[in-house]
């Protein structure tokens, strides 16, 4: 198996979701005592999350650069940024780094296209929303228009993401509001939710929506382990 290299950290709430799918995919796929080899930066999320907030997103960039060639020195033979968010700095990562990074955006576009949804919701930070990195890559590559929520209702996914399930709390009123707009956003046309920030999947999942699922981070997982496993001949 290749080894996999893991920007973490943004935030260690969801990337011990990744080491641990990473992990169990492996296993279903191999059996026995095999597990996921593993490469991983772990940040700590504060002061990326500042740069986030002063959109001081070169020095966000530099930090991720060096951390991805780190990473690419230490042996990692592909690279998963481990936040939609800050794939805002893929394009400076794979200009630095030889191996692929195996872009977030891509693995769901894909998802998304064989379920033939047309028209998704999409719950992510305002950085995800609102900047073009994301959704336009998802339009412009992949031809997916997605629905966004509304002002009030951004505010509340993105205060939720950085209150409370980057620091590990789960509240249920927090759930309910998030069932809310995906409720109002299916009443105007949306046909599918992308949870596209890779801690939603800790608040909600599958079994509390009737539309098609997109969990960013378990797709991503998934790309990470079939790349893996993949022969190089
Ligand atoms: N992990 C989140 C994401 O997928 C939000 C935290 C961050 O800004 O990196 O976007």
């Amino acid at each position: 198996m290749k080894a996999i290299g893991l920007l973490g950290g943004m935030s260690w709430e969801s990337t011990a979701v990744y080491y641990r799918l990473l992990n169990e995919m492996a296993r279903e796929r191999m059996g026995g005592l095999h597990s996921a080899e593993i490469l991983m930066r772990s940040f700590d999320f504060a002061p990326i999350a500042e740069l986030q907030a002063n959109a001081d997103w070169d020095a966000a960039s530099q930090l991720l650069v060096e951390a991805a060639q780190g990473l690419e020195a230490a042996g990692a033979r592909c690279l998963l940024i481990g936040t939609n968010t800050m794939h805002i700095c893929a394009e400076a990562i794979e200009a630095a780094v030889s191996v692929p990074l195996l872009h977030i955006a891509d693995v769901t576009a894909r998802a998304i296209q064989d379920a033939e949804c047309s028209s998704p919701l999409l719950l992510a930070t305002r950085f995800t929303m609102e900047q073009d990195f994301y959704t336009g890559r998802l339009r412009d590559t992949h031809g997916i228009d997605v629905c966004l929520p509304d002002d009030n209702e951004r505010e509340d996914v993105h205060r939720i993401i950085y209150e409370e399930l980057c620091q590990g709390k789960i509240d249920a009123r927090s759930k309910q509001r998030y069932l809310d707009i995906i409720g109002t956003a299916h009443q105007r046309g949306a046909d599918g939710v992308i949870l596209g920030c890779t801690e939603i999947g800790l608040l909600i999942s599958q079994g509390d929506i009737s539309l098609p699922v997109f969990d960013t981070t378990w797709l991503h997982v998934r790309a990470a382990v079939e790349f893996a496993l993949e022969s190089d001949g």
